[in-house]
């Protein structure tokens, strides 16, 4: 009903208007669509762990538990609603970055001090979803900083880092990397020996709840949003994206800043 009484108003402005109203409303239209399945996405993603958490209050309201029991239902139950809680804060963060495209007040953030901090995240992941762990390797490069937002720059990196070890399995080989290229840009990678991604998918791999390994994505905390937040952050922080990927061989994802976010720190050398 929109289409038509727009099109028939834009008929008195000739036809090039008309033209125009009815691009603005197909655009219209699909950021409806896109709205509308983002709120499907969204209860389903919290309706899930709801029917369980109500599930299990009901078995031990009414039924007589051995103290194991009980216990591994409220491990159960605590699992669940951390993944709430991972959800809405993935929401609120996408919610506060995916509206405006520069980042809040930019600041020089070390390098250094976001690797070993995604460092740490990634070897406590690795033990908890592995028993066989990863050989998890960093090399933090030159001494460099980047202007831009830290708890966003953060947020980027991690997600590339957290996700290249829950999809690469036990024992397999993740490396971080920071580099500083010849015309000054700065290059993160982060590259997995995991499963690798199919090319079809890789245009769609940054949408909202796309995912290629649901069950994966399940299994290991995953929310769907990793890397539409990374495709944001990068975004307001002028950056690229780059994704490589060989099924069966692993994939590496790049973020890379332009020279005018990177300063590199001079070497301070020690007398001897
Ligand atoms: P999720 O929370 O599901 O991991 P993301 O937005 O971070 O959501 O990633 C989207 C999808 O891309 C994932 O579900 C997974 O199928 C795929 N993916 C992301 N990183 C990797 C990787 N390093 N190796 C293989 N597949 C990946």
């Amino acid at each position: 009903a929109r289409r038509v009484k727009l099109s028939v108003h834009a008929h008195a402005y000739g036809r090039n208007q008309k033209l125009l109203l009815s691009r603005d409303i197909t655009a219209l239209e699909l950021a409806e669509t896109m709205r509308r399945d983002f709120v499907a996405n969204v209860s389903h993603e919290i309706r899930t762990p709801l029917t369980v958490l109500s599930g299990f209050i009901e078995t031990l309201q009414n039924l007589p538990l051995k103290e194991a029991e009980r216990e591994r239902y409220l491990r159960l139950m605590g699992q669940q609603s951390q993944r709430m809680q991972i959800l809405v804060s993935d929401l609120l963060t996408l919610s506060r970055i995916d509206g405006s495209p520069q980042p809040g007040a930019s600041e020089w953030v070390l390098v250094g001090g976001l690797l070993v901090q995604c460092e740490q995240e990634a070897k406590a992941l690795s033990s908890v979803i592995s028993p066989l762990g990863h050989q998890i390797h960093f090399d933090a490069g030159p001494v460099s900083e980047i202007s831009g937002v830290q708890n966003e720059l953060f947020s980027a990196m991690s997600n590339l880092v957290t996700n290249a070890v829950r999809y690469t399995p036990g024992a397999g080989v993740v490396k971080v990397s920071w580099s500083v290229l010849a015309d000054g840009r700065g290059q993160f990678i982060v590259s997995d020996s995991g499963p690798g991604i199919e090319l079809e998918h890789l245009p769609r791999l940054t949408e909202r709840f796309y995912r290629v390994d649901r069950s994966r994505s399940r299994e290991t905390g995953g929310t769907g949003l990793g890397l539409a937040i990374v495709k944001h952050v990068v975004q307001r922080h002028n950056a690229e994206l780059v994704i490589h990927s060989q099924v069966g061989q692993g994939s590496s994802f790049s973020i890379i800043f332009p020279a005018s976010r990177v300063r590199q720190m001079p070497v301070l050398l020690r007398a001897a």
